[in-house]
């Protein structure tokens, strides 16, 4: 069991920042874990204080059914890879990958038989001879990465591992990692704030605020049924619609539109209601139960549009339109959310019926 466990988990730095709040967390053994939320959120700290690299104010932290809390890092049995990878410049790739076995004084020949497997499995094997320098930055990643993996750690910390890369690598190194990780199925926390590498990589998102967790799911979990408006307006490429509404009569009055509520509620309580730009059906005709404007904005997103119209209360709504489909500037449009797919937020938290 290599599960990483956090309880009431704080660190403090000099000057009275807080950047880690009386945390709680669970990870699993074996899981793909992302560690989620905006520059300053307090990610990279609670990794260097899993690490070791920080030392926790409070709290405890537990890897497996060891209490690591004031251990050193080398004895935290942790691999970690760093957004810059810091690589030792004048090492070879395969002297990088077995520095950590020689730093536990494994002998040499195990060393290099170590190194060759991980470097093979990596897709490095050619390279063994090269220093960093000569290297692109998806190989630098990779040498990162088996470095990390060469010592065979129960855990892996990964902190925004594919920030260094362009675009199109970035996409290839996203699926790589992931096969790797379910290969391995070591337990791996990955810190990232690209909402959409957490949601395409992880198998759960934990969503950070100024130190605190304010959500942990599957990556549908958070997408569909954000906790709160903090992780509502985090998630998604395409930004939730969120509009103020208030309850008459039974239904959701928003942006000038009545619409069925998706929980009970009681009349007059003051509401935001939640749905995405993809959970509303356009139309240019009128329909019932929907929200109704003039398009003012269209943007191209390949295969469909997204489509702003401001409404009748003066709110935008954001709906995604199908390229067959595709209104212009001016025209009056109709979007209705589609049933199941629309929230409601009181006071910032999730509405259920339980
Ligand atoms: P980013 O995505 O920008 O790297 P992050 O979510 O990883 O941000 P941290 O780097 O953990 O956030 O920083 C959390 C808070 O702690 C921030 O307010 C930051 O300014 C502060 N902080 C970080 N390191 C130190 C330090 N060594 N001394 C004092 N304050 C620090």
């Amino acid at each position: 069991m290599t599960g990483v466990e956090l309880s009431a988990l704080t660190k403090d730095y000099p000057g009275g920042v807080r950047a880690v709040d009386g945390l709680d967390l669970a990870v699993p053994d074996g899981a793909f874990f992302a560690l989620l939320g905006p520059s300053g959120c307090g990610k990279t700290t609670l990794l260097r204080t899993i690490a070791g690299l920080e030392t926790a104010t409070s709290g405890t932290v537990r890897i497996g059914d060891r209490d690591v809390t004031r251990l050193p890092p080398g004895r935290r049995d942790v691999g970690m890879v760093f957004q810059d990878y810091a690589l030792f410049p004048h090492m070879t790739v395969a002297d990088n990958i077995a520095y950590p076995l020689r730093i536990k004084k494994a002998p040499k020949d195990e060393r290099r038989a170590a190194a060759a497997g991980v470097a093979e499995s990596l897709g490095l094997a050619g390279l063994l001879e090269r220093r960093p320098a000569e290297l692109s930055g998806g190989q630098q990643q990779r040498v990162a990465l088996a470095r990390a993996m060469a010592a065979r750690p129960a855990v892996f910390l990964l902190d925004e591992p594919l920030s260094n890369l362009d675009a199109r690598l970035r996409l290839e190194a996203r699926t790589f990692l992931k096969k790797l990780q379910h290969e391995l199925g070591v337990t791996t926390l990955f810190v990232t704030h690209d909402q959409a590498e957490a949601l395409a990589m992880a198998d759960r998102i934990a969503v950070m605020e100024t130190g605190r967790i304010r959500q942990v799911g599957t990556p549908a979990e958070v997408f569909r049924r954000p906790a709160n408006l903090f992780v509502a307006s985090f998630i998604g490429s395409t930004p939730m619609n969120l509009v103020d509404a208030r309850v008459v009569n039974g239904l959701v009055e928003a942006a000038g539109a009545r619409l069925r509520p998706p929980v009970r509620v009681e009349d007059g309580a003051p509401v935001v209601f939640g749905v995405r730009p993809e959970y509303l059906d356009y139309s240019p005709a009128p329909v019932d139960a929907a929200f109704h404007g003039r398009v003012v904005v269209i943007e191209n997103l390949g295969t469909s549009s997204l489509v702003t119209l401001e409404t009748e209360g003066g709110a935008p709504v954001r709906v995604v339109v199908p390229e067959d489909a595709e209104p212009r500037p001016g025209d009056e449009g109709w979007a209705s959310p589609r049933p199941g797919r629309s929230l409601l937020y009181r006071e910032g938290e999730l509405m259920t019926d339980d």
